[in-house]
């Protein structure tokens, strides 16, 4: 436990001023930046301490927005996706304008809706180095890209990967209609017993959306 110092105290929470929400610990927060024309900074909460003029400093350890980052935003990044950074800082609570929800990658793919307050993590940010952790996930499709949660993808039948529907010379509402998907891979080995046309058409059956993150090749991201 680090020492308390004279005249400070813990906090178990902190409400936001202005509102009935509390913060506490562990919480993810937005907070006000000093340019009022950027986006809220997005923040996890790690200490709340009051001194003996009960002004509430907030200790918070930044998340980082992909164009914040040393590599910028790339095409497979998330518009809610944030990275947790090793960047720590202290603030002044009243900075703190609302909280916000930092889903997993999983857990966000799953959402039925995505709301404003709602972001997604899935790396760990060296603010000094640029580094990811992981630095390496798993691609998809034949441009060989790490899933972007915000683009819709089919998956082939034959060889289970997935693919964007551009990459595969169609438009999202062609790739919407399909029935079956072969890529162009599997669809040039296939012969005539498996031709696409003869599947019973079914209005029940959807077209498979990515869900879940599985490993098939692997990629450097650096
Ligand atoms: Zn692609
Ligand atoms: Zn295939």
């Amino acid at each position: 436990m680090a020492k308390t110092k004279p005249g400070k105290k813990d906090l178990d929470s902190y409400t936001i001023k202005g509102t009935n929400k509390l913060v506490k610990p562990g919480d993810c927060v937005l907070m006000r930046p000093s340019d009022s024309d950027k986006p809220p900074y997005v923040a996890r909460v790690e200490k709340l301490e009051a001194d003996h003029r009960n002004n509430v400093k907030v200790r918070v350890r930044w998340y980082y927005r992909p164009e914040e980052s040393i590599g910028g935003r790339r095409q497979f990044h998330g518009a809610k996706e944030l990275f947790l950074s090793d960047h720590f800082d202290v603030q002044s609570a009243h900075t703190i304008e609302g909280k916000c929800i930092v889903h997993s990658f999983k857990n966000y793919t799953k959402l039925e809706n995505v709301g404003a307050e709602d972001y997604f993590c899935r790396f760990e940010y060296k603010a000094s180095t640029g580094g990811f952790t992981p630095d390496r996930v798993a691609v998809y499709c034949k441009c060989e890209m790490p899933y972007n949660p915000d683009d819709l993808m089919v998956q082939c039948e034959g060889c289970k990967d997935w693919f964007h529907p551009s990459c595969m010379g169609m438009t999202i509402e062609e790739a919407k209609k399909l029935e079956h998907f072969l890529c162009s891979d599997c669809s040039s080995d296939d012969d005539a017993k498996r031709s696409l046309n003869s599947f019973p058409v079914s209005p029940s059956v959807e077209i498979k959306v990515r869900r879940t993150q599985s490993g098939f090749a692997h990629v450097l991201l650096l």
